[in-house]
């Protein structure tokens, strides 16, 4: 038989799809969606089984035969085959990799991968308990008299194989079993209880339930702490009672360990979890958990969307409005999209939650493309709490650099009536700078071209962008004085200043204590019992944080995200104040918030203070109206990137100039310009920006530039729908 089979090449990123003869004997394991091992070159190569019983067109004699089939079963099911063409055909990306994108690490197509199953090893007694007592009358040894003894009760566990084990195997009265063990153990802590739903949230609850069968796309519009987790667990459960199943999308799951607890502690054992800090061999266990039909629901990050669920009932997507749901690389997929196509192959309803919904999900709901929910209230009459911002010029003028007055008061305050308290800075590391005085020079990386952090800790310059870092030095590099100084204010230096004034047991959770596995969730639950007062952290403690004793959030500076050279800068900061807002006051204690800015009057921070999103979502809108941002336009970005600084700019401007001559006149197309991240790693980043509302040519034309840039070896292109940034 011969087959086609679909693989990655060393090749540009092109799709190659090869024919390959079958012997007989392995005809009939052949199925479409398996992977097989096949001769490519020199070297052996895995692949995906597309066409089964083709007739090659060209010389028989040619086509080389397999290696082996990897795969029993398929792990590309149809549902999958047919969403992974969608996907290469929307996201202009190959079919490969789309593909690849779906699978958790032991089942992508590549060989030597080592992600093994593990097996327990049991010893099974397979002779009555009579036959074992005849035996042990007449035993002499005590260490099978003992094993034949527990053996009698049930089966045992054993590492390894004894000879005495090997003796009672020999004499056929018990022999080894093996018993998959699947490895990952949610290991955190849970004092969830079920509640009984307002009014509100039962509403919310049965529109959404009316709606299973139906491939509907819902948007939950909800203030923080309105008890949107509890709407979700509701509609879940549901689904569960028609025996179907439930994906729940969340943004990181290690930004919200509390969400997993509650949903292990309300549905136990049916609950598989996936994302990035698993291990490729838990995530493989919990991937065969879904396939194994183990389980109902999954709860994860993006790829989680891509899990084989058959039978899916209901799809949420908590926190909608987080970029996290977009992959930066490709294929560049929008795991709502994916959601959404879901939908439309299983019948069934999607649901976005977000106290702040993305621009374009509350346009698309005022459309009436997605039907809007509401939950205005928040749950237990908890009220939403208090927000003072506090203008940092007035405060450096007093030599208030890093804290306010009525910030330090207010922590000195809530530390003495024991309660707790969470601050946020958005910068890791000591300090954002560090340049010399007298000649005005900044380290910089040089691969990237960007500012080092200074990380006291480690003594150390490192680069956020490329991961490197270095020594720093005694003297400028550039004049040689020694009078270097540092700037800014990162959480380390946070850290060491709060030591300085308070009392307090103090936690810092930013990516460098939260490297190592296990440490994010010790942090979350030693704070949630109290063994710490004070919470700092960077954005990552900004979602889903649910603990009841935190009476004040501080946001130490509200003003490094406003300043980002980003479209959606202010819709980023009213969302992150919003959000980190929302974990005060979740007790019976009133919340207060205090926001430092050296922008108080700006609206997003001065709407995220009155907590009116509707406010903020309409002046936005007229700003995306008239600088023709989406979702007014749709947009497109084709990035350029090359080693080499002329070519660069050479071919950006060709593509440019092709993409003007043959799109439709109404689209804009604007540059090349140089990427805000220009240089990253060595290599030059040039964008083009494409604006349209409606263009039938457009498409052709990407295509066009795309395949025309695979083939060259020195620069590289890059297309992204619907960019989260540019
Ligand atoms: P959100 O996800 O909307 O921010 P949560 O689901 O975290 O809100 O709920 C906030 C808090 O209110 C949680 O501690 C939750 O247990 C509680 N809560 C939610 N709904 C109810 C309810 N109907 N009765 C009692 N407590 C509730
Ligand atoms: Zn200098
Ligand atoms: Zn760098």
């Amino acid at each position: 038989m011969y087959i086609e089979v679909l693989t990655q090449t060393i090749l540009k990123k092109e799709d190659q799809t090869f024919t390959y003869f079958v012997p007989d004997n392995l005809a009939s394991k052949i199925k479409i969606g398996v992977r097989v091992k096949i001769p490519f070159g020199k070297t052996i190569i895995e692949g995906f089984v597309m066409k089964i019983n083709i007739t090659p067109d060209f010389d028989k004699n040619k086509i080389k035969e397999i290696i082996g089939i990897t795969d029993e079963e398929p792990v590309l099911n149809e549902e999958m085959l047919l969403l992974g063409k969608n996907m290469s055909d929307k996201l202009l990306c190959s079919l490969v990799s789309c593909y690849q994108a779906m699978l958790p690490k032991a089942l992508k197509a590549e060989v030597n991968t080592s992600i093994k199953i593990k097996y327990d090893k049991y010893l099974k007694r397979i002779k009555s308990i009579e036959e074992i007592d005849n035996y042990i009358e007449n035993c002499k040894y005590d260490s099978q008299i003992e094993l034949l003894c527990k053996l009698k009760e049930g089966d045992i566990p054993i590492s390894k194989v004894t000879s005495s084990i090997k003796t009672i195997i020999k004499n056929g009265l018990a022999e080894i079993n093996y018993e998959e063990n699947k490895r990952y153990k949610y290991m955190g802590i849970s004092n969830y209880k079920k509640v009984k739903l307002t009014l509100e949230q039962e509403k919310v609850a049965n529109t959404i339930i009316s709606s299973f069968n139906i491939p509907k796309t819902f948007l939950l519009y909800g203030v923080t702490g309105s008890g949107k987790t509890e709407v979700y667990m509701n509609i879940i459960e549901e689904t569960l009672k028609l025996n179907k199943e439930a994906i729940m999308l969340v943004p990181e799951i290690s930004l919200t360990p509390q969400i997993v607890g509650k949903f292990i502690s309300r549905f136990g054992n049916v609950v598989a979890v996936l994302h990035s800090k698993l291990s490729d061999a838990e995530r493989y266990d919990e991937y065969r958990k879904i396939t194994d039909g183990e389980v109902k629901i999954v709860i994860g990050t993006r790829s989680a969307i891509f899990v084989p669920f058959t039978n899916i009932g209901v799809i949420i997507i908590d926190e909608e409005h987080t970029s996290s749901y977009k992959q930066e690389n490709n294929p560049r997929y929008n795991a709502k999209d994916i959601a959404i196509w879901r939908s439309k192959y299983h019948n069934c309803p999607v649901v976005m939650g977000s106290a702040t919904p993305s621009l374009e999900s509350f346009a698309r709901a005022g459309n009436n493309v997605y039907e809007l929910l509401t939950l205005t209230k928040r749950a237990q009459n908890m009220t939403l709490p208090v927000v003072n911002v506090v203008d940092m010029k007035e405060e450096v003028k007093k030599g208030n650099f890093i804290l306010s007055e009525i910030l330090k008061k207010k922590i000195k305050e809530k530390l003495d009536k024991k309660e707790q308290i969470i601050l946020l800075l958005n910068r890791r590391g000591y300090s954002s700078i560090i340049s010399c005085r007298d000649c005005g020079n900044t380290e910089k990386c040089p691969k990237c071209d960007i500012a080092y952090t200074y990380h006291k800790s480690s003594n150390t310059l490192k680069c956020h962008y490329c991961s490197s870092s270095k020594m720093p030095n005694t003297k400028c590099s550039i004049c040689g004085s020694t009078n270097i100084k540092d700037y800014g204010l990162g959480t380390e230096k946070l850290e060491e200043e709060l030591f300085k004034l308070y009392d307090a047991r103090i936690v810092r959770m930013d990516v460098d204590t939260t490297s190592k596995k296990g440490q994010h969730q010790k942090i979350i639950d030693d704070f949630g019992e109290h063994k710490y007062d004070i919470l700092i952290g960077t954005q990552m403690i900004a979602k889903g944080l649910d603990f009841p004793s935190v009476t004040l959030v501080g946001v130490v500076s509200a003003d490094s995200s406003l300043t980002a050279p980003d479209y959606r800068a202010s819709e980023n900061i009213f969302q992150l104040l919003s959000q980190v807002s929302g974990r005060a006051g979740r007790g019976e204690n009133k919340g207060e918030v205090i926001i430092q800015t050296f922008n108080p009057s700006h609206y997003s921070i001065a709407l995220a203070k009155e907590h009116n999103y509707l406010k903020f979502y309409r002046e936005e809108m007229k700003i995306r109206k008239l600088l023709k941002y989406s979702p007014y336009y749709y947009m497109v970005l084709v990035k350029i990137t090359t080693k080499d600084y002329d070519l660069g700019f050479k071919e950006a401007d060709k593509v440019s100039n092709y993409l003007k001559n043959n799109v439709n006149i109404e689209t804009i197309i604007l540059g090349p310009s140089m990427a805000s991240m220009f240089k990253v790693n060595n290599i030059y980043h040039y964008q083009i920006i494409v604006k349209y509302r409606k263009d039938d040519k457009l498409k052709e034309a990407l295509k066009f530039v795309n395949n025309v840039y695979k083939q060259n070896s020195k620069v590289n292109i890059e297309i992204d729908f619907d960019p989260i940034r540019i």
